[in-house]
């Protein structure tokens, strides 16, 4: 099996218009999607934002009879203390390959909403980090945290600043081992929101903790960003001696070799 992006929208999602076929042309074998789940969604006034499950699936359906059952199913699950119960609810009886836990809000606005520039960075580590613990210990059913930086995409923290948020930090990668879920490179986060070095302070702490489970995500929202600096990714899990990745179907973890990645370069 092949290295894949496991973090990618579609139209299915509100903020994305790409089509399956464009990935399919980009990707060499299988892709997932993985489509927004956002109670009470902050960037729509509010509405939630739900993906249609029964057209998702009769699309993919129909697409991998034609494209030799390459695609899987994706969900990220935009989770929200609040929206615990209409999660559960939603998810019941559906059946995804992937399912991705993340924080987008708290309640009352989107980390990447302008109002958030106006705070203080210490504040707004001091409120996200305990949400993402939050959603991990009351999520443990997904596959994948991902992007920890959400909250703080907007500003620059440098290695120092997150240092001092090492306790709460190694919680919610203790978390992330004890639920056996994977922790996620976003790439658009390292690459395009400059904080690489933050998430190699987060790989040093979650391997020294005995976590394995890595999971290369672009977030990509069209196929400019697909599998968006993977190399640079996959060069600095190596740099850290690791030789895998982990990949779900049917929720169930795949070990891929990084070195499968550069065969398929
Ligand atoms: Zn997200
Ligand atoms: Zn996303």
């Amino acid at each position: 099996m092949a290295i894949y992006d496991q973090h990618m929208h579609t139209y299915f999602s509100p903020d994305a218009s790409e089509t399956f076929e464009n990935y399919l042309k980009q990707a060499s074998g299988s892709i997932v999607t993985t489509e927004h789940l956002d109670f009470k969604d902050c960037f729509m006034g509010g509405q939630d934002t739900l993906l249609d499950y029964e057209k998702y699936s009769k699309t993919i359906d129909e697409l991998n009879k034609q494209y030799t059952n390459r695609i899987r199913k994706g969900i990220e699950i935009g989770y929200t203390k609040e929206s615990h119960q209409q999660i559960q609810d939603y998810l019941e009886g559906k059946e995804f390959d992937v399912q991705l836990l993340s924080v987008h809000q708290n309640g009352e606005y989107d980390f990447l909403q302008p109002i958030v520039k106006e705070k203080n960075v210490q504040d707004v580590m001091n409120e996200y980090f305990p949400l993402l613990l939050e959603a991990v210990e009351s999520f443990p059913t997904a596959n994948v945290l991902s992007h920890f930086d959400y909250g703080i995409r907007l500003f620059e923290v440098t290695v120092e600043e997150l240092q001092e948020h090492q306790s709460i930090l190694k919680k919610v990668l203790q978390a992330v081992i004890d639920k056996h879920m994977a922790f996620e490179l976003n790439t658009r986060s390292m690459y395009q929101y400059g904080n690489v070095d933050l998430y190699e302070q987060m790989i040093s702490w979650y391997l020294e903790l005995g976590g394995h489970s890595f999971s290369l995500g672009s977030d990509a929202h069209s196929i400019a960003y697909y599998g968006f600096h993977f190399d640079d990714a996959i060069a600095l899990l190596e740099k850290h001696g690791v030789s895998t990745v982990t990949v779900f179907e049917q929720q169930k973890p795949t070990q891929v070799s990084l070195k499968q990645f550069k065969e398929n370069e």
